[in-house]
């Protein structure tokens, strides 16, 4: 056999290893598996959009600064003055921008299990060698783990989800100060679910530098546009914008968002429902007996049953495509995970399961 037909000669081992990205056949289907904001933007901002698309240079390339985006994020997300903002195609590029930069040889990238799985995955794919500390069995920090593990393997990165994917709760903030204060590397705090939490830690990047925070437009209501970003001290961002491919956010994202963002209360506005849909469908899961429900700062929940392929794939049946984490992490055993939707598909999905557990 030729050398061309066996990629086993020429990919590294650790990507021979990996299973692709696996993403859910949903067409058709009431679709609570991504934690996407089920609502669209008002007509007359589709509109104004629409111009915007119309009248774009798109035979140009895109600003590659693109300091008047950026100006529209300070304001709308109170980034403070003295810090940088760093862009990236979803803040999945930036994590990965972030592990290039410090992917010394012996370096160590340090999470929790389970976490956001593209933690570990980026950390394979830079080479960088992965850490993750198992969660209590409330899916709350072990501190002590995390203190040891960081005086022993002194990471390079620490990455820590502020609400946690797939688990929803927050992290006792205290615990996370701990940690960024006997880190000797960066701590980046991953804000993606902050609309529906209402904390932060970006008012703590004045008192600490090494501490990096980072955010999405994605689980607002943006997520086909792509665009993630970091906020933190210029003596890093400087550094990592070296790693960051120049063109790497798009002239459409770029007037998009920035047309969005000068209408942030339209976008906060349906977190606040998605908040009163969450709380609502958080009464009816703990009215189950049958259920264990995680509680959830985040625009999804987490619940345990006693079967969850048979829950699942029976949910499949009713056309409704939820997020199947049993398997994942011995921690996430018989674990499902909703993601809020409109009020109309809440609905749907608790009949559904309804019907299914008393079948
Ligand atoms: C969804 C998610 C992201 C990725 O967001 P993108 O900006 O769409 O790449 C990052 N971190 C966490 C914890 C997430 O759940």
């Amino acid at each position: 056999m030729s050398i061309l037909e066996n990629p086993n000669q020429i990919i590294r081992p650790e990507i021979l290893g990996l299973s692709p990205y696996h993403v859910q056949a949903a067409s058709g289907m009431i679709k609570l598996d991504a934690m996407e904001n089920p609502y669209p933007l008002p007509p007359a901002l589709l509109e104004e959009i629409a111009q915007l698309a119309a009248s774009a240079p798109i035979n140009r390339y895109p600003d590659a600064r693109a300091d008047s985006l950026k100006f529209a994020l300070r304001q709308a997300l109170g980034i403070p003055s003295e810090m940088e903002i760093l862009l990236g195609n979803g803040s999945d590029e930036i994590i990965q921008i972030i592990a290039m930069a410090v992917a010394k040889p012996n370096a160590v990238l340090l999470s929790v299990e389970p976490a956001f799985a593209m933690f570990r995955m980026i950390a394979t794919f830079t080479n960088i060698q992965y850490v993750g500390v198992p969660l209590q069995k409330d899916f709350s920090l072990n501190l002590e783990a995390m203190l040891g593990v960081i005086a022993h393997h002194r990471p390079a990165v620490t990455f820590l989800a502020y609400p946690n994917n797939p688990t929803g709760n927050l992290f006792d903030a205290d615990a996370i100060l701990s940690i960024i204060q006997a880190s000797s590397g960066l701590v980046v705090i991953d804000e993606a679910y902050q609309a529906f939490a209402g904390v932060s830690f970006m008012e703590q990047l004045t008192h600490f530098p090494n501490l990096l925070v980072m955010r999405t437009l994605s689980k607002l209501g943006l997520a086909g546009l792509r665009l993630g970003l970091l906020a933190g001290r210029s003596g890093w961002l400087m550094q990592f914008e070296k790693v960051r491919l120049p063109y790497n956010v798009g002239i459409m994202t770029q007037l998009i968002a920035e047309k969005v963002l000068q209408h942030t209360s339209v976008l906060l506005e349906q977190a606040e429902t998605i908040k009163s849909e969450r709380s609502k469908m958080n009464t009816y899961l703990n009215s189950l007996e049958q259920v264990e429900v995680f509680p959830s700062n985040a625009n999804f929940i987490l619940f345990r049953v006693d079967k969850a392929d048979h829950i699942f794939e029976a949910l499949k049946r009713h056309n409704i495509l939820i997020k199947k984490l049993d398997g994942s992490h011995p921690l996430l055993e018989n674990c499902l995970r909703v993601t809020i939707g409109t009020p109309d598909e809440n609905k749907q999905f608790c009949t559904a399961l309804d019907t299914i557990l008393n079948q």
